[in-house]
């Protein structure tokens, strides 16, 4: 068995579902993340801006490094316990049901890292988990841990349902085979992208994706994009779960720190919006969605309440109302407003200081007033 081989079976033994290896040659499409970046398809996220000309050549990353073992942790079964889980859990994306993956997988990496340390004396390695500026699908397919979809996540015959990280090293390993294309004539997830954040193959307009919305974007969401955000409370898997590969799965993986604890399973919507400090703080820690922060989290919860337009959420979304965040205030507006919650809104605008909370009210008393509402 050679080194490369090698490597491959100790990822398995330390708990990744695949693994391969990279070289570090330049990214040929490191052209395209420049004309991605510049038509400003990254929204708010600025910081993939930075370090890009480590992005494109990977071995800037680590001085002397000459390969890069890329591993997959496959998660989410895509039938049975997560729809099984009350009104809030089957709109979460599936990755962030568990414990955080970061340090989940940064835990097997380090382990792992240290292992080919202690084997080959004097190599030097730096491990990866979503967090370094490094482009990650792209050595992963390099790696033949999948293929670019046309919805930009890294696809394989056992579907996109995987996390990615991968190890620096100087030890120059014989790189894997690549797979080919998987897409073919498949347009499924362009199709399906409730807020057209696909808007041709193999781009991804984050400025249109919910995933951006409800993860990284702090204060108030876009009123144009509440709706097509549905019933999505912290990212979206639409584009995944359409897509054949992922439909196809048989074996679901089995990773039980990724599947839901029961701290978390037992809150729903209302749970959410009540989330005071502290109880954010029990349930959420070690929680991949603390990423949204409580004010997202109980901001997105507001906003789904209003979209599902069920009259039982109309007084949690008073009590919204008077709350000290301005962006959970404006989204309480928006929601009672498809409510057609009239005199809540008139109250709250009366007293309402902040000029563009006020501006929502206004605009919500107008919702409210049309004949699709659903009482006073
Ligand atoms: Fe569209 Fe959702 Fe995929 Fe974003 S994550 S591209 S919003 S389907
Ligand atoms: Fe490719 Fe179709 Fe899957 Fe989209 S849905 S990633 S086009 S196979």
């Amino acid at each position: 068995m050679d080194r490369a081989e090698t490597l491959v079976r100790w990822a398995s033994e330390a708990g990744f579902d695949r693994a391969g290896i990279a070289s570090l040659e330049p990214i040929e499409r490191g052209e395209l993340l420049r004309r991605w970046l510049e038509r400003g398809d990254h929204a708010g996220m600025a910081w993939m801006e930075q370090r890009s000309a480590e992005r494109v050549e990977p071995r800037r990353i680590l001085e002397g490094a000459k390969s890069a073992l890329c591993v997959a942790v496959q998660y989410a079964p895509l039938a049975g316990a997560v729809e099984a889980e009350g009104d809030l859990w089957p709109r979460v994306a599936r990755y962030a049901h568990g414990r955080d993956y970061h340090n989940l997988m940064g835990k097997r990496l380090r382990k792992l890292a240290k292992r080919i340390r202690q084997a080959f004396p004097g190599s030097e390695t730096r491990a990866y988990v979503d967090t370094g500026p490094v482009l990650e699908r792209e050595l992963a397919a390099r790696a033949g841990l999948g293929v670019q979809g046309k919805n930009t996540c890294l696809l394989s015959r056992e579907g996109s349902f995987f996390l990615l990280g991968e190890i620096f090293t100087t030890l120059d390993l014989a790189p894997s085979e690549p797979l080919a294309d998987l897409c073919g004539r498949c347009t499924r997830c362009l199709d399906a992208c409730p807020t057209g954040a696909l808007p041709e193959p193999y781009r991804l307009d984050a400025n249109r994706c919910i995933s951006y919305w409800t993860i990284e974007h702090r204060g108030a969401i876009p009123e144009e994009m509440r709706q097509g955000i549905g019933e999505w409370v912290f990212g979206c898997d639409v584009c995944q779960e359409v897509c054949p590969w992922n439909i196809r799965r048989q074996s679901p993986a089995e990773q039980p720190d990724l599947h839901l604890p029961p701290q978390r399973a037992e809150l729903d919507l209302a749970g959410l919006l009540a989330l005071d400090e502290e109880s954010y703080r029990e349930r959420f820690r070690g929680s991949a969605m603390q990423r949204a922060r409580r004010e997202g989290l109980r901001r997105n919860a507001a906003l789904v309440m209003g979209n599902r337009r069920d009259p039982r959420y109309r007084e949690p979304l008073t009590e919204a109302l008077e709350d000290d965040d301005p962006a959970l205030r404006a989204q309480a507006a928006w929601s009672l407003g498809r409510l057609g919650a009239r005199s809540v809104l008139a109250g709250a605008r009366e007293r309402e200081t902040d000029p563009a909370v006020a501006e929502e009210l206004d605009r919500a008393l107008q919702v409210a007033a049309e004949p699709f509402s659903t009482g006073t």
